[in-house]
Formats: structure tokens, C-alpha cells, sequence
């Protein structure tokens, strides 16, 4: 492959001249305070605008995205984000509301709000809905400071400790300890659920709540979810739901009525959102009703058909961000909300399910599976075996990559030796899920016969092996002259 050039600047080559302004320059350099000024502003390339395009589009096209490829990055939930989405959030509208205009020159913005919150509370079985946070774990972060304001509120000064399973995201510690909560870790059982004896000895009046993902991680539904819920209630501890699995059950099962207090929603992940990439993202943290006064401020509500902003919230937390959430992606999930109906809404979770489902028996036959269930959106396998040969589970992931697919999750779950966790995804053919259990086949086919040829790889990408912690901590991102 090319090599990529980055220095391409050349002295003198310019794109466009900017005409001299016919208004008087004010001064920058004596109207500001020095301490503002930098000093150490580097130069900026030389190019022609053809240089300039080409050398943005030939980076755009090394990207890989959902848009060009299968990307079976467990937990993350990369479906298709339908076009359709993009087109209704680019509506004038929508793109040109002020966040300051009058709530009378806003209705119809806080008209969508408004029935987004009310169709996530029908999802999850919750009683009110807030739509500021910006991610997933922004949402943890809300829901933590909702159950910490509902014990201040009840001056139950003891409530210091946040138990996580062995199989949580990381997130749910970080951001437990954030809340300056005592993260407390309980172990897994061989079918790789809460061990029951093992919350029983953690639990006391101590315990401000639980963190649990359903389906976990592993992509297994915590069948003992009733008699975990009583328990934890029993000693005064509330439920907290990471909802970034949310995928699998729409339609089959409600958060709410499996006893969970709160529960966040990533809108990037269910409802079809893009992922990150720098954009702003969303999510949703629904609560029962004892919690609703303490949610972020101000709320959308509805009063005889006018919609309003509820600052009147003396309990609440107050805000979470700027103005009240990114609009812009909650069109979007509003959109894919409406366009499948609640119907619908189920069929995708049934369709996740059937999909991994179908993919595990087939890879099953070259990968080990961590627990050997049927799944719910997504399944773990581990290439302890592949190891034993040489080949560790990074290295086949980057061999994936000259495939032309994107790898899946690796070392995660914790609690599974060289983890891979694949989740395809509804939207994704039979055909897409054939091809990628053949080019698995393949690539341990290559494990047995040529292994340097996967540690080696990849072999076909525009930049080779990496020095990942460095290529992460060490960016270089600006132009040198
Ligand atoms: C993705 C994920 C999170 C964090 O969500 P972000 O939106 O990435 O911040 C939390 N828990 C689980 C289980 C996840 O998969």
C-alpha cells in the first residue's frame, strides 16, 4: 500500500488569497492581555485547495466504519444508522433553533422531546426521563448522583457502597468511585451470572446500590434477576440498570419491571445514534418515581398541550450540561423510534438475538465458547486454545482487519481468558454473518499452518502494527514545518 505523506506543504503554494477587508483591522495583538497571546503558533501548511481535498478524502476513505464494513464490536451495539435519521435531524427546523428562543417559538422541538421521553419511559417501565447526558457513562454519572441526592434527601448518611459484578464495564466502578462511592466487586458463578451467596455476604445497610448490565456482558440474561432485586431492595438499596445492552430485550422485557430503580439508555448504541467519532453523542436515564424529583434540571413537561422547561425542581441535581441535551441526536433516536413502532422495536431485540445466536453456532466450531447458553444479543468466545498455538487474541483481531471487517472486543469481559466478544447486530444479512464465520474458519486455518502469518498482521490496512499505548498517548496531530 502507498505510504501516506503527510508533509506535502510546499513555500508560497496557496488555495485562496483573502481579500484586504475594507473596514479598519481592529488591533488583536494590543487589545488582548499578553497572557492570552501564543507565542508558539506553528506554521500552517502550504497547499492548493486540489491537495488539500484529496489529502481529506484519502484519509476519510483509510476510516472503517459501519458505513463500509461488519463491525461485530461487542457491547457497542454498531448497527446501521439509517440515513433517514441524518435527513429529519438536518431539517431547518430543527438545525437553526437557538437554545435561548422563547419556549413559545419552541414547541415542536420540545414536542419531540417530550415524546421521546414518553416512549422511553414505555420501553424501560419507568416514570420520568431525562434527556441531558451527552454518553452512556455521562448517564451513570446522572443516575449515581440521582441515588446519592435520594439518600442526602433521606439524611441515610451510610449508604457508601456500589456493588459491581465481575463482568461490568468499566465505566460502572469508574464512575461509582467518581461519585466517591466504595466500589465493591462480587464474583461471577460458573454460568456466568451474580453469585447469589456472594451479594448475600456483601449486602448490608451500606450498600447504596447495584450495578448491573442485563443481559450481562457475557451476552446472558441474569435469570436470577427477581431474587437479586428483592435482595438488594430488602436492605434499603436501590437497582441501577446500564441499559447499553438495551438491544437485546425492546418489547421482551422492561428494566422497570424487573425491579430496577434507574437505568441510562445510550442512544448511540439501541437507537441507531453514529458512535462518537468526535461528534456529540446522547443518552437517556429513566427513573422510578421516588427518584423523579432528583433528576437533572430542567425537565421537558406538558401542561394542556403547551410544552415547557420545569426549572421549579428544588430536589434536583441540577444540570448535567449545557442547555438540554444534544438535540440533533435526539431526532435521530426519535426518528428510529417512530419509524419501527413498538412492534417493530421488538423484532429488532428478537432479530439481535437470532443473529448472534445463528453466528455462535457457526463459529462455535472454531473458537471455544466462554459459557455455552443459548445467547441474548451478543456471545463470547475465547482463543485460549489458539493461544496454546501461539496466537493470542489481539493478533487474530488485527487479522480480521485485512478481511476487511472490523475486529470484535477483545480482553473484555475480564473473567474470560483472551475474550472475544461479537455482537452483529439486527441489520446485519445472513450472508454478512456466513462470510464472517468463514473468514474466522480461515484465520484459524492460518493459526494451524502459517501462525507468523497472523502474528504478523495486518498485512492489507494503510498503517501496520502500531505502538498502541504510544500511537494513544503520543498523538501527533500537527503539521511540522
Ligand atoms: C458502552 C458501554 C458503556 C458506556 O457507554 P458510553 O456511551 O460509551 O459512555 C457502559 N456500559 C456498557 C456495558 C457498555 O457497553
Amino acid at each position: 500500500m502507498e505510504k501516506l505523506l503527510y508533509e506535502k506543504s510546499r513555500p508560497n503554494r496557496i488555495a485562496h488569497k483573502i481579500p484586504q477587508p475594507d473596514v479598519k483591522m481592529a488591533n488583536l495583538q494590543s487589545s488582548l492581555p499578553s497572557k492570552f497571546l501564543r507565542k508558539d503558533l506553528c506554521k500552517l501548511p502550504e497547499l492548493s485547495e486540489l491537495e488539500v481535498v484529496r489529502h481529506f478524502v484519502n484519509l476519510s476513505q483509510n476510516n472503517f466504519s459501519i458505513d463500509t464494513g461488519f463491525y461485530p464490536l461487542g457491547s457497542c451495539t454498531m448497527k446501521y444508522n439509517p440515513k433517514i435519521n441524518d435527513e429529519l435531524a438536518r431539517l431547518d427546523g430543527f438545525v437553526n433553533l437557538h437554545p435561548y428562543q422563547p419556549e413559545s417559538q419552541v414547541q415542536g422541538a420540545l414536542e419531540l422531546m417530550w415524546h421521546l421521553q414518553e416512549y422511553i419511559k414505555e420501553i424501560v417501565g419507568m416514570d420520568a426521563v431525562t434527556l441531558q447526558p451527552a454518553a452512556g457513562a455521562h448517564g451513570e454519572l446522572t443516575g449515581l448522583l440521582v441515588i446519592k441526592a435520594f439518600f442526602e434527601h433521606k439524611q441515610d448518611k451510610k449508604r457508601k457502597v456500589v456493588i459491581v459484578p465481575d463482568t461490568a464495564h468499566g465505566t460502572n466502578p469508574a464512575t461509582a468511585s467518581l461519585c466517591s462511592f466504595d466500589v465493591v466487586e462480587i464474583k461471577s458463578n460458573e454460568y456466568g451470572m451474580v453469585d447469589i451467596d456472594s451479594l448475600k455476604a456483601v449486602l448490608n445497610e451500606n450498600v447504596a446500590a447495584i450495578m448491573l448490565t442485563n443481559p450481562n456482558t457475557l451476552g446472558l440474561f441474569e435469570e436470577e434477576i427477581n431474587h437479586i432485586q428483592s435482595l438488594v431492595h430488602q436492605v434499603g438499596g436501590l437497582l441501577y440498570y446500564d441499559g447499553a445492552n438495551l438491544n437485546a430485550i425492546m418489547g421482551l422485557v422492561r428494566p422497570g419491571d424487573t425491579g430496577f430503580d434507574v437505568c441510562h439508555l445510550n442512544l448511540h448504541k439501541t437507537f441507531s445514534t453514529p458512535h462518537g467519532g468526535g461528534g456529540p453523542g446522547g443518552c437517556a436515564v429513566a427513573v422510578r418515581e421516588h427518584l423523579a424529583s432528583f433528576l437533572p434540571k430542567p425537565m421537558v413537561k406538558m401542561d394542556n398541550g403547551r410544552y415547557y422547561l420545569d426549572y421549579d425542581m428544588p430536589q434536583s441535581i441540577g444540570k448535567v450540561k449545557g442547555y438540554y441535551g444534544n438535540f440533533g441526536i435526539l431526532v435521530r433516536a426519535y426518528a428510529y423510534m417512530l419509524a419501527y413502532g413498538g412492534a417493530g422495536l421488538t423484532q429488532v431485540s428478537r432479530d439481535a438475538i437470532l443473529n448472534a445466536n445463528y453466528l455462535k453456532t457457526l463459529v462455535r466450531q472454531y473458537f471455544d465458547l466462554a459459557y455455552d447458553k443459548t445467547c441474548m444479543h451478543e456471545f463470547v468466545v475465547s482463543a485460549s486454545k489458539q493461544k496454546e498455538l501461539g496466537v493470542n487474541a489481539s493478533q487474530i483481531a488485527k487479522r480480521l482487519l485485512d478481511f476487511k471487517v472490523h475486529s470484535p472486543t477483545m480482553y473484555f469481559p475480564l473473567v474470560v481468558h483472551e475474550a472475544l466478544m461479537i455482537e452483529p447486530t439486527e441489520t446485519e444479512s445472513k450472508e454478512t454473518l456466513d462470510s464472517f464465520a468463514q473468514i474466522l474458519a480461515k484465520v484459524n486455518e492460518e493459526i494451524n499452518t502459517n501462525p507468523e502469518l497472523v502474528r504478523s498482521a495486518p498485512h492489507n490496512t494503510p498503517v501496520a502494527k502500531i505502538d498502541e499505548a504510544m500511537a494513544a498517548r503520543k498523538l501527533n496531530l500537527c503539521y511540522k514545518d
